[in-house]
């Protein structure tokens, strides 16, 4: 991590502290070359897909769009919002994040 103050790249952490919800670490750092010191947070990157469009647009993958198109589908079956929030969205939410690259295509 490049120092703020004189770009030096060497550095030494002399504090790491977990954020109160455990989502972010906070680093104190101190540069090898001028001294100074200076703060990097951590955080997971958040890794959502995109979605190819019939019409080649991409965008991101939209929760709300899928359930939208699929209780769209199942209007008249006999299929309850609940059992597609349970069975539908869920199950494709975790494959989603399961295959890395993945590319599903609606509407
Ligand atoms: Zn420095």
């Amino acid at each position: 991590m490049k120092c703020p103050f004189c770009g030096h790249l060497e550095n030494k952490v002399i504090d790491s502290r977990l954020s109160k919800d455990g989502g972010v670490i906070r680093r104190r750092r101190d540069c090898d070359e001028c001294g100074r010191r200076f703060t990097t947070y951590e955080r997971i990157e958040e890794v959502l897909p995109m979605v190819i469009k019939k019409d080649g647009r991409r965008e991101l993958f939209d929760r709300g769009k899928l359930f939208a198109g699929l209780k769209r589908a199942c209007e008249k079956r006999p299929v309850g919002v609940e059992d597609l929030e349970r069975i539908g969205i869920r199950e494709v939410c975790l494959r989603l994040q399961a295959v890395q690259g993945h590319k599903p295509v609606y509407g």
